[in-house]
């Protein structure tokens, strides 16, 4: 079967969906290919015992209230043609950043997070403020700027260790592909989005709005094909000419927009990710989902996002062992602004994990290990919330293997390539990047890669 198309999307998850829409939305002729038979990719959701889970939705980062003009949320919206009640998002309650011994909270008001740094660091709360008003005045949208180490910023404003860790933790959590640091930029990126802006949630979680963007998608006339991966991108003078599917069929397209990562579409094309700013990331993370016989603000918890440490210095990095416990993210989507609560109470526990250490087990023992991690990382949480465990009625635990199972994203790599490709350009005149490895993380980074490389190489032709 040969078939033509302007544009052929490789991935629908977030970045592959939002192009589409816009592609679509302009009249071309869109394919989006997306290998497995659920889309959503790293953001996706899954049916077990009887339960629906979501893959990868904490929060949406960036939630701004209704009517809030020239913040990405709403650019986002109003470049999908979405309006701001078909998202459906319910704000959060409070979150925190939990160290031993010290706890910043903040919520979707930043004033109560400045106040919670000069409360517990009254001598950095000068500080403090000059790094807000250097973040609040860096152009986070300027494609063109050369990577700069957060760390080395940081340290020229604040000299407080611990506070420095304390602003680490939860942003390289949502959203760095390097160790220890962040690129400036994404420092500035991540901080307006959870700090400036903040978390929200719709009620039915991640499902709500994968099947928003799909039927948005197929309502401007685009064809979406689950089941359905690219084994190979054929080249020819500097074009890709042609692309093979898993089944066998060739497709043309004008032009290819790929969501599979850098190193992944590299191969596809038959070449070996070689130079150093293309090689895939390393962070990955396993992720149990706990539920309970009752919801967590029965047990006295009543935060959305707990963002932990229970040692004294904050390592972001591959750990040695399969998983570290002793830092990570614990979510409780029970605790939204909802009209009704969630019928069951969950707790979903991140921590960092290593890939290549989890791809070599073999079962039985790989079961019982993802539950010796689980057990651990739960002695860790417990220091920072209430004991839930007696409460603990089904459990779900997935590790950086069933991340790269899913997404074909190398390694599980969550944030992808720690070398970004803002432009989205790659070797082959009519092959562009989006999502994870062109640079914006997350959702509604995603969503924003999506739209924004849609815009400036598919679009303009
Ligand atoms: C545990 C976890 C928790 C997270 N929590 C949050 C959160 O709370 N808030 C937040 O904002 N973000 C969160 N994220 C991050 C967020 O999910 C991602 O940054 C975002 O979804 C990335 O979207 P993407 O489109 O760039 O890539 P992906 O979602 O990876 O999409 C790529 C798609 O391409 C498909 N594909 C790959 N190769 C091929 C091929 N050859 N042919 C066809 N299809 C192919 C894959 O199957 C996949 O569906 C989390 C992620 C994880 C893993």
């Amino acid at each position: 079967m040969n078939e033509d198309f302007d544009t052929l999307i490789i991935g629908a998850g977030m970045s592959g969906l939002a192009a589409g829409i816009r592609l679509a939305y302009f009249g071309q002729r869109v394919l989006l290919v997306e290998r497995h038979s659920i889309i959503g990719g790293l953001n996706s959701f899954y049916r077990l015992r009887g339960r629906d889970h979501d893959v990868g939705l904490h929060a949406v980062t960036n939630y701004v209230p209704k009517g809030t003009k020239g913040k990405p949320l709403t650019k986002l919206l109003r470049q999908l043609r979405i309006s701001w009640d078909e998202l459906d998002l319910c704000p959060q309650l409070v979150s925190s950043v939990a160290f031993p011994g010290r706890r910043l909270r903040f919520s979707n008001d930043f004033s109560l997070f400045h106040e919670e740094v000069a409360r517990e660091f009254p001598h950095q709360a000068d500080d403090f403020a000059k790094l807000v008003t250097l973040i609040r005045d860096h152009d986070e949208l300027d494609l063109s700027q050369k990577a700069t180490s957060a760390r080395a910023v940081i340290g020229d404003v604040l000299s407080d260790p611990t506070l420095i860790d304390m602003l680490f933790c939860p942003l390289c959590y949502y959203g760095s592909a390097l160790e220890h640091d962040m690129d400036w930029n994404q420092f500035v990126i991540m901080f307006k989005s959870i700090f400036f802006e903040g978390f929200a949630r719709p009620r039915r979680g991640v499902r709500h709005i994968i099947k928003l963007l799909s039927q948005r998608f197929k309502k401007n006339g685009g064809i979406l094909r689950t089941k359905c991966g690219v084994e190979r991108l054929d080249v020819k003078d500097g074009r890709v000419a042609s692309v093979t599917l898993d089944n066998g069929d060739v497709v043309n397209a004008e032009r290819i927009l790929s969501s599979a990562g850098l190193a992944e579409t590299l191969r596809l094309c038959g070449k070996e990710p070689t130079g150093d700013d293309e090689q895939p990331g390393q962070i990955s993370f396993m992720e149990s989902i706990s539920v309970l016989d009752r919801l967590p603000s029965d047990l006295g918890h009543d935060e959305t996002i707990t963002f932990f440490c229970s040692s004294d210095r904050f390592n972001y990095r591959v750990p040695e062992g399969l998983s570290d416990p002793t830092s990570g993210v614990i979510c409780s989507p029970n605790n939204y602004a909802y009209d009704e609560p969630l019928d069951e109470g969950i707790m979903r526990v991140t921590t960092q994990a290593r890939f290549d250490r989890w791809d070599a087990m073999e079962e039985p023992g790989y079961v019982a290990a993802k539950h010796a991690c689980y057990e651990a990382s739960l002695d860790e949480v417990v220091k920072f919330v209430p004991d839930f465990r007696p409460n603990v009625v089904d459990v779900d635990i997935f590790t950086p293997r069933t991340i790269k199972k899913f997404t074909g994203h190398d390694n599980g790599a969550v944030y992808g390539a720690p070398h970004k490709r803002l432009d989205g350009r790659t070797h082959l005149e009519n092959l562009f990047l989006c999502g994870t490895d062109q640079g914006f993380l997350g959702i509604v980074g995603a969503v924003l890669s999506g739209i924004s490389m849609a815009n400036l190489h598919l679009l303009k032709s």
